[in-house]
């Protein structure tokens, strides 16, 4: 059974009052588990103890933007994962693309921390996608066989259960160019079939769709058979753009 999952990446935004405060009003809308959606928030690691704090006793989950794969140790400026699960967080985005582009992330670095964040207990959300250069030359599914073995090389089977795949195309993320459902169906569908060459547990596997995903166009994306919720930038950092996502994403769950 594959989760519907609705997750902001708050990225490098807010600051501790507009942060809380933006839990707050998400908190009290999803007080409950709402109809089979799942609902998350990252916000920066600064934040995590306040934001968890606020949103405690409501469904909205707590996860982090990155994390290293090493225990705990001389590693300046690093967040290890005993570190996030003491933050409350059940989630890691991991391999986001401004991490891959900026920050010169590889797949080896990211496979690293995927199977560090597993070991650890941590529900994992690998992010894939193409650049446009790569779509227009025709190798966007190439691309994403790499990502995904990149990520997913050397899981157990048990492990791979614990994972959700986010797909964002680079060109769609902040851009407010966002694919349209059919584009994004039809690379979903691409990777749900990588999924199930790759483990037999493809059907515990949710894949959510990123890249300017917002109020207007969520519900169409989110009907999408093989689109089992969002991962959200831009839009997160609106509670009404936000908990509107989250209610079209209780009507396709
Ligand atoms: C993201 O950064 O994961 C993202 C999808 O951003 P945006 O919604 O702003 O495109």
């Amino acid at each position: 059974m594959r989760r519907f999952l609705i997750a902001g990446n708050w990225k490098m935004n807010t600051l501790r009052q507009s942060g809380v405060a933006l839990a707050g009003e998400l908190a009290a809308v999803a007080a409950h588990e709402e109809a089979g959606v799942e609902v998350l928030v990252c916000p920066p690691y600064p934040y995590l103890l306040p934001v968890g704090e606020r949103i405690g006793g409501s469904a909205v989950q707590l996860g982090a933007q990155d994390v290293y794969f090493e225990s705990p140790g001389a590693f300046t400026g690093e967040i290890a994962v005993e570190m996030l699960k003491d933050c409350g967080c059940r989630y890691v985005l991991i391999g986001h693309s401004e991490r891959r582009a900026i920050l010169g992330e590889t797949d080896a670095v990211i496979n690293r921390k995927v199977r560090a964040a597993l070991a650890g207990g941590l529900t994992v959300v690998l992010c894939v996608g193409e650049l446009l250069a790569e779509r227009q030359s025709g190798q966007t599914e190439e691309v994403l066989d790499r990502q995904m073995e990149g990520g997913f090389s050397g899981i157990s089977e048990a492990e791979a259960a614990s994972i959700v795949v986010a797909y964002e195309p680079v060109w769609a993320i902040g851009t407010g160019r966002t694919a349209s459902p059919e584009q994004a169906q039809e690379v979903h569908a691409v990777l749900r079939a990588q999924l199930k060459a790759a483990t037999s547990h493809s059907d515990r596997i949710s894949i959510l769709y990123g890249g300017s995903m917002n109020a207007a166009n969520a519900a169409q994306l989110l009907a999408q058979p093989d689109i089992d919720g969002g991962l959200i930038g831009g839009a997160a950092l609106k509670a009404p753009d936000f908990l509107a996502i989250m209610a079209a994403g209780s009507v396709s769950a």
